[in-house]
């Protein structure tokens, strides 16, 4: 029997989530005058919902005897080639995505999906695959932001997604041992609550954590909410089981080994390419007794991000540590719900006007929020220290309750993405990791280039950026771009600003990727980035244990599928 609700958790097919939630914006009344003064617009020229109807879609490549023979694997209710499991496989949830979704400009659908239940079905899918010649695009909860999961090109055979949701089962827990095994479709929620029933925790959370999955998180080394006391997917995986085209491998899952290279880190980050992530071993941790919140603001940007740097480098490890600049903490108060009571309007008005005064002025203003887990001993400790750095540094203490806000809606904002888009609005992410001593210049690039380039382009915009995942020697720091989209050229303005983007970070000294991974849409800059020599051996590595280029092609490496748009000229 078909379950749609272990197939699609990610219910709304055109946008984000749950198709029960919304982000309302009624209720918030400085938004709306806040986006119209910043993007110079007094009107938005809606953009519709789209209908699966209205999207063109070409017929399945697929020879039926092949197709027999997959159902000879999987059962006859273990494939699909209906219109709409193809298109809800087309597309991940990029802002590129879900605008060929609603422009109906899906460029290319698998031929059939195919959904396993165990790894010998995934062997035996991509063994008939080698056999004809057929791509293999895995597939978790589908919610990579990097082209992760679209064909990358009508390949002349035919393309399997294989949707790995239903092997979604806890294999083991190991309570003294602190480790939980898994099988790579098991989406976030579900493998917390294992742990959590236990008192433990894997402390992996991303923004997508309702509907991401396992093997999702460690095919594009992932990285949650909470990294910088819980670590990274990389962190987290003891060792995985991968079915390549040439046969099955196993890493070992000690904490530590040095049994030669370790091999596991390939296959971190591999995205589908050398083949199927079938089970991993994880570690987990006690699951903490308390968070502690605290929350600053700084007078600008560069006062927080010495702070951050500060409290990092001092060996403090807040499970979220996120700073905002002055654009976004500025675009988060515009969100806040107006005040209950004229008590509370009076209050807050008085608060602000104290705030400028003391010269915390609007749009420069930085928030930084700081969530401490562990024993409250731990936490209070941590807390403390925290707090000496950020009055030393310039600081004004807000006390817990904007991390207590944070934390209540901190898997809330995706839907405002789409309320955006329903107003005609252009709205994309770009994350980057820089070394301390670059983040100032390359923030200021970024920014900068956007602008000018949204400016070029005809349109006012505006660049949000916030740091998380610090480290002693570096930050992520993250990028929100809004404008309103150029109608008709929607798909070239996309383009351009994610061109300038990235071509501002590598040139400031950034990272093509923090967490996002590469995909289609960053492929075109792998050689820029990493050099032919490390790219060479990355093709041959992948050539070793997929000599047909089934696995994933296109993504990841240039120059081994058919690439769109390579810049770089890269093949
Ligand atoms: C709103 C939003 C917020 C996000 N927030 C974060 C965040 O905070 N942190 C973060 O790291 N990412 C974030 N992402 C990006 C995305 O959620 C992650 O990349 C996530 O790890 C993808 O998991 P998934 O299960 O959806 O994988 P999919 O999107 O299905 O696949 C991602 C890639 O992994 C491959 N793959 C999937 N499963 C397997 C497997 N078992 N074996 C081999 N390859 C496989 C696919 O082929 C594809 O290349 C966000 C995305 C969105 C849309």
């Amino acid at each position: 029997m078909r379950d749609d609700r272990i197939r699609y958790p990610l219910s709304r097919w055109w946008g984000w989530g749950d198709l029960s939630k919304t982000y309302p914006l009624q209720g918030r009344p400085s938004f709306l005058p806040f986006l119209k003064e910043s993007l110079d617009r007094s009107s938005f020229e809606p953009l519709p919902q789209p209908s699966m109807d209205a999207i063109p879609v070409s017929d399945p490549r697929i020879n039926p005897a092949v197709l027999s023979e997959i159902a000879s694997v999987v059962g006859e209710d273990g494939l699909s080639i209906t219109r709409e499991d193809r298109l809800r496989h087309a597309a991940g949830r990029s802002y590129r995505d879900l605008l060929a979704i609603r422009l109906g400009t899906v460029a290319h659908l698998p031929d059939v999906v195919v959904f396993p239940q165990a790894e010998q079905e995934v062997a035996a899918i991509i063994a008939l695959a080698s056999r004809y010649h057929l791509s293999v695009i895995p597939v978790g909860g589908g919610t990579s932001v990097v082209g992760g999961i679209e064909p990358a090109a009508p390949l002349p055979n035919g393309s399997i997604s294989l949707n790995l949701m239903r092997m979604n089962r806890i294999l083991d827990v190991n309570e003294q041992d602190l480790t939980v095994r898994a099988e790579c479709g098991i989406p976030g929620p579900q493998l917390e609550e294992a742990l959590n029933t236990r008192g433990l925790t894997l402390g992996h959370f991303p923004e997508s954590f309702e509907f991401s999955t396992l093997g999702g998180w460690m095919a594009s080394a992932s990285s949650g909410q909470d990294s910088t006391l819980y670590g990274d997917m990389a962190d987290m995986v003891l060792g995985l089981r991968i079915v390549c085209p040439t046969g099955v491998i196993e890493t070992p899952p000690f904490p530590a080994h040095a049994q030669g290279p370790d091999l596991k880190r390939l296959f971190l980050g591999s995205e589908g390419t050398l083949g199927v992530m079938t089970h991993a071993t994880l570690r987990a941790q006690p699951r903490p007794r308390r968070t502690g919140w605290v929350s600053f603001l700084f007078r600008d940007f560069h006062a927080g991000t010495e702070a951050t740097r500060k409290i990092i480098q001092a060996g403090l490890r807040p499970a979220v540590i996120r700073l905002s600049d002055g654009w976004e903490t500025q675009m988060a108060l515009a969100l806040a719900p107006a005040p209950h009571s004229v008590w509370l309007k009076t209050i807050s008005r008085m608060g602000f006007s104290f705030l400028l005064r003391k010269g915390f002025a609007e749009y420069r203003r930085a928030l930084i929020t700081l969530g401490f887990e562990g024993s409250s001993k731990l936490v209070e400790v941590q807390r403390g220290e925290a707090r000496g750095i950020g009055r030393r540094s310039g600081g004004f203490c807000l006390g817990g309750m904007p991390g207590r806000l944070w934390n209540r809606g901190r898997f809330e904002q995706p839907y405002l993405r789409d309320e955006l888009m329903n107003m005609g609005l252009l709205v994309d992410t770009m994350e980057t990791i820089v070394r301390w001593a670059d983040l100032e210049r390359l923030y200021r690039s970024v920014r900068g280039t956007v602008l000018r380039t949204m400016e070029d382009l005809g349109t006012r915009g505006m660049v949000l950026a916030h740091l998380s995942h610090p480290y002693p020697s570096g930050s992520g720091v993250y990028f929100i771009l809004i404008c309103p989209m150029l109608r008709g050229s929607e798909n070239d303005q996309w383009r351009q600003l994610k061109d300038a983007a990235t071509s501002a970070i590598l040139q400031s000294g950034g990272a093509l990727s923090h967490h996002h991974g590469i995909g289609l849409d960053h492929a075109p800059w792998m050689v820029q980035c990493l050099g032919k020599p490390y790219l060479d051996l990355l093709r041959k590595l992948k050539m070793a244990v997929d000599p047909y280029n089934i696995m994933n092609p296109g993504k990841l490496l240039p120059g081994l599928g058919q690439m769109p748009n390579d810049p770089e000229g890269n093949h």
